[in-house]
C-alpha cells in the first residue's frame, strides 16, 4: 500500500520503520527541518516498566497538588477551557485508579521488545542503560506506590523493594548524605537517547521504502478519498492509508469524527549536562518520586527533567522548576555533572489524553489510522504501538490486546 505518516517524532519514526518492514510504500510528512525535533527532542529517556515514570498515569505515583511549595502541577497563564477539561477528567481518572494503567504497563512492555529486536537487528547505539531505581524519600511515598506496583506486578514486572544500603550499591555516586529511606528497583528497566535512536532509525529506514519529506506541513487530512493536503498545493496527495502520528497537533488534524480528541500539552523541561566525574554520576536511571523528577544517564551526559505545566506553547522558561532540577540533582549525586557551562536546556510537550495512554488504532474513518497522544510515554511505548499499527493496517491481530487504547473509549 502507498502510506502517508503526518510526523516525524519518535512514533511516526518507529511507525515508518514498521509499516516499511511490512512492504509499504512510506511517506512520511515533517513540518520541520529533521526527526525528533519537538516531544521526542530531549526526554528524560526512561522505557519501560512505564507506571513509575513520572506522569505516567493519573492515580499512580505522586498525588497532584495544583498549589503551595509542593505543587506538582503549575498552572500558568495563557491556559485554555481545554487545559482545565482535561484537568478535570484526569482528576476523576485518578480517583478511579485509572482502568487503563494494566494496557498502558503491558504495551512498555512489549515496546520495549520491540526496541531491543530492532537495535539489535540494526546494532543501533542509542546511549542505553538499564536497571532503575524508584527513589523513596520517606515510608508513606512507599505506601502510595503500592498500587503501582501491584499493576506492574499483575504486568509480570520484577519491582524488588530494597533498603537505602542496597539502593546504594545498585548507584553508588548517590550522596551519602541524601535522605533515603529505601528504593524500588527496576532490574528490567532500560533508558536511552529518544532523539538518537529516531535519527538512526531514521537513517536506516533510507532505501527500504521510506520517503522523508522534511519541511512540509500537512494542512488538511482528507478521508474519501484518503489523502493529505499539503501547504502550498491546491490538490490532495492521494493515499491509501494515512497514519497520524502529529504529537499535539493530532486533535487539530484529524477530521471532524464528531469527538473531540481530549488532549492537553502538558510542558516540562530537561536538562542536559556534560559529565563531571563518571563515579558521582547515576549509572543508569532514578525517579524521585516526590518531586516527579527522573536523572538519566546518558554515554557522557547526565539528563534531569521533570516539572509540569499547564500553559501556552510560548510561555517563557520557569526559572524556579528549572532551579528545582538543579537542586534535586545536587541532592543526589552532588558533582556528577558539570553545570557551569555546556548545558542544552530544553521545554518540551507531553501531549496527554485524561488517562495518560495513547490512542492506537482505526479513528473511525476509512484509510485514517492514529498513533497519538502518548503523553509522558512516548519513547516508553513508540515501538510496541508503531507494530500494532502496522498489524492493523494489514488486518493481522497484533500480538498484544489493544483493549483501552482505543478512540471509543472517549
Ligand atoms: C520533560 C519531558 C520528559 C519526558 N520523558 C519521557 C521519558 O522518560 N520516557 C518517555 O517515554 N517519554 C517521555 N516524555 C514524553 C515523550 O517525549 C513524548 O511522548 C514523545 O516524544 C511523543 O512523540 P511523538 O512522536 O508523538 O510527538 P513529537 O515528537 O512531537 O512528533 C510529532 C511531529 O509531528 C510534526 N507535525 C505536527 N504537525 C504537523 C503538520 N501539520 N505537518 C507536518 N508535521 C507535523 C511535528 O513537527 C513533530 O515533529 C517526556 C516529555 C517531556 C516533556
Amino acid at each position: 500500500m502507498k502510506i502517508a505518516i503526518v510526523g516525524a517524532g519518535i512514533v511516526g519514526v518507529t511507525t515508518a520503520y514498521e509499516l516499511a518492514s511490512d512492504g509499504h510504500e512510506v511517506t512520511v510528512f515533517e513540518q520541520r527541518s529533521a526527526a525528533a525535533e519537538e516531544a521526542s527532542f530531549a526526554p528524560a529517556g526512561l522505557l519501560a516498566p512505564h507506571l513509575l515514570s513520572p506522569w505516567a498515569a493519573p492515580g499512580f505515583g505522586h498525588p497532584l497538588r495544583l498549589t503551595g511549595a509542593n505543587a506538582t502541577l503549575r498552572l500558568a497563564g495563557g491556559m485554555g477551557r481545554a487545559n482545565l477539561a482535561w484537568l478535570w477528567r484526569w482528576r476523576s481518572a485518578a480517583r478511579q485508579q485509572n482502568a487503563a494503567a494494566g494496557a498502558l504497563e503491558r504495551l512498555a512492555q512489549y515496546s520495549l521488545a520491540r526496541l531491543k529486536t530492532i537495535a539489535t537487528q540494526h546494532e543501533l547505539d542509542f546511549e542505553a542503560s538499564d536497571g532503575r531505581l524508584i527513589l523513596l524519600r520517606s515510608e508513606p511515598e512507599r505506601q502510595a506506590l503500592q498500587p503501582a506496583l501491584q499493576v506492574l506486578r499483575d504486568c509480570g514486572v520484577k519491582a524488588l523493594d530494597i533498603d537505602a544500603d542496597a539502593a546504594r550499591k545498585i548507584e553508588p555516586g548517590l550522596s551519602p548524605e541524601a535522605t533515603l529511606a529505601g528504593a524500588i528497583h527496576l532490574p528490567e528497566a532500560w533508558a536511552g537517547n529518544c532523539r538518537l535512536f529516531a535519527q538512526l532509525l531514521r537513517q536506516g529506514t533510507q532505501g527500504s521504502g521510506v520517503h522523508f519529506a522534511f519541511g512540509t506541513r500537512v494542512e488538511r487530512i482528507g478521508s474519501s478519498p484518503t489523502g493529505v493536503a499539503v501547504q502550498g498545493e491546491a490538490e490532495l496527495r492521494r493515499f491509501d492509508a494515512v497514519v497520524l502520528c502529529a504529537g499535539m497537533a493530532s486533535a487539530e488534524l484529524l477530521p471532524n469524527l464528531g469527538v473531540p480528541l481530549p488532549m492537553t500539552a502538558v510542558y516540562g523541561y530537561s536538562v542536559s549536562a556534560p559529565l563531571r566525574e563518571s563515579t558521582h554520576a547515576p549509572r543508569a536511571s532514578v525517579v524521585d518520586l516526590a518531586q516527579q523528577i527522573s536523572i538519566t544517564r546518558l554515554g557522557q551526559r547526565v539528563r534531569i527533567a521533570g516539572g509540569a505545566e499547564l500553559s501556552g506553547s510560548d510561555a517563557a522558561h520557569h526559572a524556579p522548576t528549572l532551579q528545582r532540577l538543579y537542586r534535586t540533582l545536587n541532592d543526589w549525586f552532588p558533582g556528577g555533572a558539570q553545570l557551569s557551562s555546556g548545558l542544552q536546556i530544553w521545554r518540551g510537550a507531553r501531549t496527554m489524553l485524561p488517562d495518560g495512554a495513547p490512542i492506537v488504532g482505526a479513528s473511525g474513518l476509512p484509510g485514517l489510522w492514529l498513533n497519538t497522544g502518548h503523553g509522558a510515554g512516548g519513547w516508553a511505548l513508540a515501538c510496541g504501538s508503531a507494530r500494532a499499527v502496522a498489524d492493523l493496517v494489514a488486518q493481522r491481530e497484533p500480538e498484544i490486546p489493544l483493549d483501552g487504547l482505543g478512540m471509543r473509549r472517549f
